[in-house]
């Protein structure tokens, strides 16, 4: 894997993105950011207080109320929007360089996936900017003249939208093209953890021609910025992706305004390993599943449900993998796992680790630190039932559960035993039992045989409490717009 060259290491300005303008916060406030590689300062970021918002939803209120972009034709931003896409293109290893060093992860990850994506986003939802359409109606006369009636589909108006530090430019790239090719404009509110390469994209999009206040970025704290901007009355739909516990405050913020809201949360994703998988698919696949990203990934199938006959043979296939996975900085060319996110991340997975541990799981892969600085944490698996607190809770990190199963009915059970519901894997040859699964599955997707990240034609959601509402595909596109019921009698 090539690495990034000099030029391509270049941070960004920590700084506010409002009306088409760079700027500090109006109180000078910034955040440090950490390298999690090094433990030391990478950069600073300007921290937004609500003035800030408030003039960011100011601006984007102006556009979307008449302003240029209200009239601009969904072919012109559909141009827009691809044009950005060849930004990212062309800018692919800059973003890859800022995700990696500002999150901690292997630099391949990035470049390999997430900003390819984030480009296929912008140029799948301008295909679909000139393509909303309303319905019309044949009805009977109403007071004895013809009447016609037809559905008109308009953007929300403006989207909050709120993202979290785990994929912050592919989250982003979701949030920007749904709303921007329905007609919306948006206030950005990327997490503290990782805002680099969101502020690149947003200076991509700037460079791409949208007009000022289309995309405004408030940098800062959740506590402060992401709390004023989802009670500002300016702002008409909420699209956040985070965790439950947020999700859960602003889901009540917005109920007093009945603003709308699309919440992507959480998860603690079941994966099947039938008796008749193909072991060689299924363990790679099981591995990336539970290690990517550092096990940072809310579809992470961190609960791998093993038909009892393959349990011993798989168990010690997956040990080996997770044993010879290489930890470490995220720019050598060799290494495979990089690190978590922050010290608080770190408390959390070693608590996780020493909570199973308590309850009788058998730690049978990892289960450390790294002795050295930076938030290293090696791929950890335990042997444990589906009862215990690490099958229960969402960990966020490089920590997976093998579930031995009796047979289908009780793995089906096991899965959907769970508060949570966004993804789920089934690895198998028989179809139809493939299939049984696919249907009876509690989950926002399915694969079968593969696990990957969402694709932008595919909605992407979580039931229960893995979240509300749709984001990418045609229903994630129509969620950013409202149907409007017009009868003309004539
Ligand atoms: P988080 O909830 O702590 O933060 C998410 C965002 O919300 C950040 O930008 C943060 O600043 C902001 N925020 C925090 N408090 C706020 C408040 N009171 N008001 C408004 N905004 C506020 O989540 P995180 O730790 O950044 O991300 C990890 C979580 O995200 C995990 O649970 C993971 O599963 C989930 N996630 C879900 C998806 C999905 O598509 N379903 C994708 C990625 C991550």
């Amino acid at each position: 894997m090539n690495m990034p060259s000099d030029k391509a290491r270049a941070l960004p300005l920590g700084a506010l993105y409002i009306d088409g303008e760079w700027r500090n916060a109006e109180d000078g406030g910034t955040i440090a950011v950490i390298n999690p590689s090094t433990e030391e300062q990478l950069a600073t970021l300007s921290a937004a207080t609500a003035n800030d918002v408030a003039a960011a939803v100011v601006a984007a209120r102006a556009q979307v109320d008449g302003g240029p972009w209200s009239r601009l034709s969904g072919a012109e931003r559909g141009k827009l929007l691809w044009r950005l896409a060849d930004l990212v293109d062309a800018n692919r290893e800059n973003l890859a360089f800022l995700e990696a060093i500002d999150i901690g992860r292997p630099y391949f990850e990035p470049y390999t996936f997430e900003i390819p994506l984030v480009a296929d986003t912008f140029r799948h939802f301008a295909g679909w900017a000139d393509k909303i359409v309303g319905q019309t109606f044949n009805l009977p006369d109403f007071a004895g003249r013809p009447r016609h009636s037809y559905t008109l589909r308009q953007p929300l108006g403006v989207i909050a939208a709120i993202t979290p530090w785990n994929a912050p430019t592919m989250i982003a790239s979701w949030k920007l093209a749904t709303a921007l090719a329905a007609g919306n404009t948006v206030v950005l509110k990327p997490a503290e953890d990782a805002s680099l390469s969101t502020i690149r994209l947003v200076q991509l999009a700037e460079e791409a021609g949208f007009p000022p206040g289309v995309i405004n970025l408030v940098t800062g704290t959740g506590s402060i910025a992401g709390d004023a901007l989802v009670r500002h009355a300016g702002i008409d739909k909420i699209s956040f992706t985070g965790s439950p516990e947020v999700g859960r405050t602003i889901s009540a913020i917005a109920s007093q305004s009945f603003k709308k809201v699309s919440l992507e949360l959480g998860g603690k994703s079941p994966q099947i390993m039938r008796q008749d998988a193909d072991l060689d698919l299924a363990i790679g696949g099981a591995a990336i599943s539970f290690f990517a990203n550092q096990g940072q990934t809310c579809a992470c199938g961190s609960r791998l449900f093993v038909h009892r006959s393959l349990a011993n043979e798989v168990t010690q296939r997956l040990v080996e993998a997770a044993r010879a996975i290489r930890v470490g900085d995220p720019f050598a060319p060799d290494t495979q796992m990089g690190t978590l996110i922050n010290a608080a991340q770190m408390r959390r997975v070693t608590g996780y680790v020493e909570k199973g541990i308590d309850e009788g799981a058998k730690l049978i892969a990892g289960g450390s630190r790294l002795a050295q600085p930076g938030f290293f944490f090696q791929p950890t698996i335990f042997l444990g039932s589906n009862d215990m607190t690490i099958a229960r809770e969402e960990i966020f990190g490089p920590v997976a559960t093998i579930i031995p199963f009796e047979d289908d009915e009780e793995a089906l059970r096991l899965a959907n035993d769970t508060n949570y519901g966004l993804t789920s894997v089934v690895w198998t040859r028989d179809l139809a039992a493939a299939n049984h699964y696919a249907r009876s599955l509690r989950a926002g997707s399915v694969w079968i045989n593969a696990w990957g990240p969402p694709h932008p034609a595919l909605p992407w959601l979580g039931v229960k409490t893995s979240g509300l509402g749709e984001e990418l595909g045609l229903s994630g596109l129509l969620a950013n717009t409202a149907e409007k019921t017009v009868s003309m009698v004539a």
